[in-house]
């Protein structure tokens, strides 16, 4: 039942775990502990089970309620080469055509909106539908990636050519000095949509009537106090910037891979198995993925992977159907005689592993990651050493953070052909799996 007295927030993710998750639990926090009603805005994709596993579980509390927004057709506006971003930004702008519409008809009127960064659209929507309510973007990542975005247009401005080519490193205002190179992948290509689709949303920020930031003061100390000293970045306004950080989830949807991930976990000895993930939407080239097989066998160790088909288009992402059962047999795209040789003391996942839990489970020693930054919280929050091994957008930047400044993993080094090949795997498996070492500092 609607409770007028109770405050209403609406919510507003792009699609992917990666920003459904945090503003899920955001929402999920607003009604559990702080007696609020939530409505959560659902831009469906070509369907992601774990996705619609998450968002329609029987078990959600009450006063949480799911709108789906109507399925829409890209097929003609993207193709098999589409980068991550421009995807999801395709995706999410067809989707909110209808927003406006969508506004009007809720039954009740929120009475303020948190949406993530690639849905600024809302700001336009919310014009009409629900005229005055204050907007809220969720930035999901951490404070160094959005000093770095705040600054863009700036950049954008003052900078000719590529950005990659400047011979010295950027100084966002207040923040340490930041090599530009390989930090955030969608700003590496001017020409590119990629960057063009970014920069649209960021310049947008400003009009946010505060910025959330998962991200925490004793993390971040240098980037939140510059980012809240600074009302303006030369002439651009800086929202009120707000660290509510970390939202992690609690809970993850039950299925039948998760109850075998565990039920194999339990069989394992406490701190013995190296959980192997590249979030929702990392995938390895063929090559790339025989490497890091033959590393996790050389390395002795056991191991939880879940592992998906590779691919040689550099482009290439699960993010639009992570999670989807594949039925391919792994043996397929994996050396056989890798899957032999590792049997007894591995679990190959090839669909949607239950990643909280897992952290969370006795027998899990340390964590190979893209380091989504969801799934450098979730790791440093269950106290899980990390390996780090970024793959796009602002991973690289967190990979560095996590070995240099927080200090909770190891980073791979990348070889010849931007290999990182397997003897470099076994290296970096055994530092943060064998007791003492590396792995005795980091916990
Ligand atoms: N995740 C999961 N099982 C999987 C893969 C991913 O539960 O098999 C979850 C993970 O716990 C995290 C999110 O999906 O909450 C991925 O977010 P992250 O920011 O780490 O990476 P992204 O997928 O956005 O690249």
């Amino acid at each position: 039942q609607f409770s007028p007295k109770k405050p209403h927030v609406a919510f507003l993710p792009s699609p992917g775990l990666g920003h459904v998750t945090p503003l899920f639990e955001l929402a999920k926090i607003l009604v559990t502990n702080h007696g609020f009603h939530a409505t959560f805005l659902n831009i469906t994709t070509e369907a992601s089970s774990a996705q619609n596993n998450l968002l329609h579980s029987p078990n959600l509390p009450h006063h949480l309620h799911i709108v789906d927004l109507p399925p829409i057709d890209i097929s003609n506006l993207i193709n098999s080469q589409t980068p991550g971003i421009t995807h999801l930004c395709i995706n999410t702008n067809e989707s909110l055509k209808c927003l406006n519409k969508v506004l009007n008809q809720l039954p009740n009127k929120p009475q303020a909106l948190v949406i993530d960064i690639f849905c600024t659209q809302a700001f336009d929507a919310c014009k009409d539908a629900v005229p005055n309510i204050p907007v809220f973007t969720f930035f999901t990542a951490s404070a160094r990636p959005l000093a770095l975005s705040l600054f863009l247009p700036q950049l954008d401005r003052d900078v000719e050519g590529e950005f990659v080519d400047l011979p010295h490193p950027v100084q966002v205002p207040g923040c340490e000095p930041v090599q530009i190179k390989g930090m955030l992948d969608q700003i590496m290509n001017r020409k590119s949509d990629e960057y063009k689709w970014y920069l649209h949303h960021i310049s947008r920020l400003p009009m946010a009537a505060g910025i959330l930031v998962n991200t925490w003061e004793d993390l971040e100390p240098v980037t939140l106090r510059a980012l809240q000293e600074h009302a303006f970045y030369h002439n651009i306004p800086i929202p009120p910037v707000h660290p509510i950080g970390p939202v992690i989830k609690e809970t993850e949807p039950v299925t039948q891979t998760g109850s075998e991930c565990i039920a194999w976990l339990n069989k394992q000895p406490s701190n013995s198995v190296l959980f192997v993930s590249f979030g929702s939407g990392g995938i390895l080239t063929t090559k790339q993925q025989n490497e890091l097989a033959w590393g996790l066998q050389l390395s002795g160790q056991r191991f939880l992977w879940v592992v998906r088909p590779p691919s040689d288009d550099s482009n290439a992402t699960s993010f639009f159907n992570a999670g989807n059962d594949d039925s391919n047999y792994v043996g397929s795209y994996l050396p056989k005689d890798f899957v032999e040789k590792t049997r007894k003391r591995s679990m190959l996942v090839t669909s949607w592993a239950p990643q909280m839990k897992i952290l969370r489970h006795p027998s899990t020693a340390s964590f190979l990651t893209h380091c989504g930054w969801n799934s450098v919280l979730e790791s440093v929050a269950n106290g899980v050493p990390m390996i780090a091994w970024p793959l796009y957008a602002e991973q690289r930047m967190n990979a560095m953070m996590v070995e240099e400044e927080i200090g909770v993993g190891v980073k791979v080094a990348v070889g010849e052909g931007g290999l990182v090949g397997r003897e470099e795997v076994e290296r970096v498996v055994k530092m943060v799996m064998v007791e003492g070492g590396k792995r005795k500092a980091i916990k």
